[in-house]
């Protein structure tokens, strides 16, 4: 568990008891148990927007021999500002945002792979028309 999954966690629980707690002297037992039930079911469904719209941790996608996954990547230089990495085939790729592109020795690059919010890695082709379901 994450420290963000631990406030999470810690928020759902605490707040609606507080709060809860601050409504008895208005709203009686059951106004302070009707305010705990609606925050705990609210807070969440607003956790998992925020979890959303927060970066995922991504990883890399699969190498184009079918053989290295994310652990098996190393960075080993930057061009242009832009993070390079090899697999253990030595194929080496380009981090150019949601792009992961194929890096040859000749310096040029081939679209590989790009990052979709909701579908993960999917060929850089691919339009939001026909795309893969996931890797
Ligand atoms: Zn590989």
């Amino acid at each position: 568990m994450s420290l963000i999954d631990l406030f999470f966690v810690l928020c759902w629980i605490g707040l609606p008891i507080a709060a809860g707690v601050a409504f008895y002297p208005v709203g009686g037992l059951w106004g302070a148990i009707l305010v705990g039930a609606i925050l705990f079911g609210v807070l969440p469904a607003i956790s998992r927007v925020i979890w959303f719209c927060l970066p995922s941790g991504r990883g890399k996608p699969t190498c184009p021999r079918g053989v290295c996954n994310e652990p098996d990547y190393k960075w080993i230089y930057g061009i242009g500002g832009k993070p390079v990495c090899r697999c253990k085939c030595g194929i080496k790729f380009v981090a150019d945002g949601d792009d992961f592109q194929i890096l040859s020795d000749d310096g040029s690059v081939k679209p590989f792979k790009r990052w979709d919010r909701k579908l993960g890695w999917v060929d850089a082709e691919c339009n939001d028309v026909q795309c893969p379901k996931r890797e």
